[in-house]
């Protein structure tokens, strides 16, 4: 940075979210968080995450995340850096692989956990179902957020400590956040909409000052 090069003081430097990459709409995220001034990893071993800030679960098949995180040995990681605090965002599928409870899952699914809630796969129908939402969240504000919804799951049951953040006109819960974990059915990437991102950095920056650099 400019400071450093006159000799001034550093910067801190740039927040660095991973984004689980082993299927899913990776590249979106990326976008996005690169826009807001992120560092990103593409996270497929454990060793991916080491000294990150924060954590992207990304859309696409839970069912396949859950069984290539089993495969390539991040499943145990994972859990281990939820527990520990890690600013987690999981959008559609990632948003599945936050829930303690399933329904609709295939046999054998499982999921990291952490988030006490049950999610329903595939609420909203099929691919063809998919819709955009103009969906109000109050607490980034007046301006709804542009929310697309791609076979999404629905939060059926959100226990005593899960704060929720969004609902559809029908009443059905779509954005949860649970301490260090932050969940949304649909997806915001999508459509540029950046400040469930910017969310996500805001955790990440209050765990950077506060916890030592370490998974
Ligand atoms: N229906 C998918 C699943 O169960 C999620 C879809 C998505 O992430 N857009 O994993």
């Amino acid at each position: 940075m400019a400071a450093v090069a006159d000799g001034g003081p550093a910067e801190s430097p740039a927040l660095r979210i991973g984004i689980l990459a082993l299927q899913g709409d990776v590249r979106e995220h990326e976008r996005a968080l690169v826009t807001l001034g992120a560092t990103t990893v593409r996270v497929r071993r454990p060793a991916d995450l080491v000294d990150l800030d924060g954590l992207v679960l990304p859309g696409g098949e839970s069912s396949v995340i859950d069984k290539l995180s089993r495969a390539f040995g991040l499943r145990e990681p994972l859990q281990a850096g939820i527990a520990a605090g890690l600013p987690v965002y999981g959008t559609c599928a990632g948003m599945i692989l936050l829930a303690e409870e399933l329904e609709d899952a295939i046999a054998g699914q499982q999921t990291f956990g952490g988030l006490d809630i049950t999610v329903r796969r595939n609420a909203f129908g099929r691919q063809q179902e998919s819709f955009v939402a103009a969906l109000p969240l109050a607490m980034l504000g007046e301006e709804p957020v542009a929310a697309t919804f791609i076979r999404a799951p629905e939060v059926v049951r959100a226990g005593p400590e899960v704060e929720v953040l969004a609902r559809l006109e029908d009443g059905r819960i779509v954005a949860v956040r649970q301490g260090n974990l932050l969940a949304t059915a649909f997806h915001p990437e999508i459509s540029g909409e950046l400040r469930l991102h910017a969310l996500l950095l805001e955790s990440a920056a209050v765990r950077r000052t506060t916890t030592p650099r370490a998974v």
